[in-house]
C-alpha cells in the first residue's frame, strides 16, 4: 500500500513538473510573439512616419559653437543652422562664433545653397 502511494505521489510530482515546463515555454512563446509584433509595428511606423532631414542643416550645425545659448534669437544651434540654410538669418547673429569659424561657415553656406 505504501509503495503504491509513493508511486502515485511520484507521478503527481512528475505531472506538476511537466505543467511547470509547459507554463514556462508558453510564457516564452507569448513574450516572443509579442516582441515580434511590436518589432513589426515599430518597423512599419518608422517607414510611414519617416521625417526627411536636410543634411545641409546638420553640416552647418556641426560647424557652430554648439552652446545652444539662444543669443542668436533661435531655440538653439540646430534651429539657427536651419535659418541659415533657408537664408533667413546671418552668421553674425551667433555671438560666440569666432571670426575664423564664421568665414568657414559662410564659405560652406555658399557651397551648399
Ligand atoms: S548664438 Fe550661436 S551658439 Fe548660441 S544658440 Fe545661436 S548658434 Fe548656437
Amino acid at each position: 500500500m505504501n509503495v503504491r502511494l509513493a508511486h502515485i505521489k511520484m507521478v503527481v510530482v512528475k505531472i506538476e513538473e511537466f505543467n511547470m515546463i509547459v507554463e514556462i515555454l508558453t510564457a516564452g512563446i507569448v513574450v516572443g510573439i509579442m516582441g515580434l509584433l511590436i518589432g513589426v509595428v515599430i518597423a512599419v511606423s518608422s517607414k510611414i512616419f519617416k521625417v526627411e532631414v536636410d543634411d545641409r542643416i546638420d553640416i552647418i550645425y556641426k560647424m557652430l559653437p554648439s552652446f545652444n545659448c539662444g543669443s542668436c534669437g533661435t531655440a538653439g544651434c540646430m534651429a539657427f543652422a536651419e535659418t541659415l540654410i533657408k537664408g533667413e538669418n546671418t552668421i553674425d547673429k551667433c555671438r560666440p562664433c569666432k571670426p575664423e569659424a564664421e568665414e568657414k561657415i559662410i564659405k560652406k553656406l555658399n557651397e551648399l545653397i
